[in-house]
């Protein structure tokens, strides 16, 4: 299969346009012919933290494909006249990829959220997929002294597709670091996407979703977050004044 096409660079980090159905033919391809591919589901928060931290900005320009996940990126592919068919949100790609896993008998681990989220979000998605096969569930922690323990039940598991809700920056850092090792052919960082499956968290109505606002929705359900929103605007900011395009890193979180 052809590389996916890279429809714009921002803050150095290259925003694939495929749809879902493209996305889910890959990591379909991934696991019948080995991989490892990691996938990034990219909003602009994480492209403000790229801009500012050389080692997850690093991990998103190795990973097989960084969807566009916020409607943020959308709208700045579109104003740079390099559009993205669809925005492709790591909360949508979850259920659907688990009905793809139950059909093509693929072996799906659920790594991280809180203790006994990832239990949740397997049994809800296993009682809609009856033939789900899940190879895991653990919580565990992004911290480097608990690697070897989670790589070792990745692994054990003969696991094809590890999904890993640890947040951003910490879950993607995780999979560039040890993805290899566990074996599987395709590691995707979810975020919150087990909360919303196991319905720890509600996900933004579908109106919300469609205008854009699902950002907003996360402010007032969690309204701790506003501090990493502020990094909403400033990103707008950088995208209309295209200062986006020279922003060294400056730092490095590892
Ligand atoms: N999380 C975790 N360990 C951590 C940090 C976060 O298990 O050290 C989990 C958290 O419980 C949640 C998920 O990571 O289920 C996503 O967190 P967040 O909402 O910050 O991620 P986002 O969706 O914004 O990337």
């Amino acid at each position: 299969m052809e590389e996916p096409k890279v429809a714009l660079t921002l803050m150095g980090v290259p925003i694939h346009d495929v749809t879902m159905d493209e996305t889910i033919t890959r990591v379909a391809g991934w696991i019948a012919h080995g991989g490892p591919a990691q996938i990034a589901t990219v909003n602009p928060e994480f492209l403000m933290r790229a801009r500012q931290d050389a080692s997850f900005g690093a991990v998103l320009r190795r990973a097989a494909l960084c969807l566009p996940d916020g409607s943020g990126i959308v709208w700045a592919a579109w104003l740079r006249g390099s559009p993205v068919r669809e925005r492709v949100a790591g909360s949508d790609l979850v259920p659907r990829l688990a009905r793809e896993a139950s059909q093509h008998g693929w072996r799906v681990y659920f790594l991280g959220a809180a203790p006994g989220v990832a239990e949740a979000a397997a049994s809800v998605l296993a009682a809609r997929n009856s033939a789900l096969q899940i190879a895991g569930c653990y919580a565990g922690s992004p911290d480097p002294e608990e690697e070897a323990e989670i790589i070792k039940r990745v692994k054990e598991a003969r696991t094809d597709l590890l999904l890993v809700a640890y947040g951003a920056p910490k879950q993607d850092l995780w999979l560039g670091r040890n993805l290899e090792r566990t074996g599987a052919a395709v590691g995707i960082g979810v975020g919150g996407s087990f909360d919303f499956v196991a319905g720890v968290s509600r996900r933004a109505p579908y109106w919300m979703q469609r205008a854009g606002l699902e950002w907003l929705h996360r402010l007032i359900q969690e309204p701790s977050r506003w501090r990493r929103q502020t990094a909403l605007p400033h990103f707008a900011w950088l995208v209309l004044t295209g200062r986006d395009r020279s922003t060294p890193p400056l730092k490095d979180s590892r």
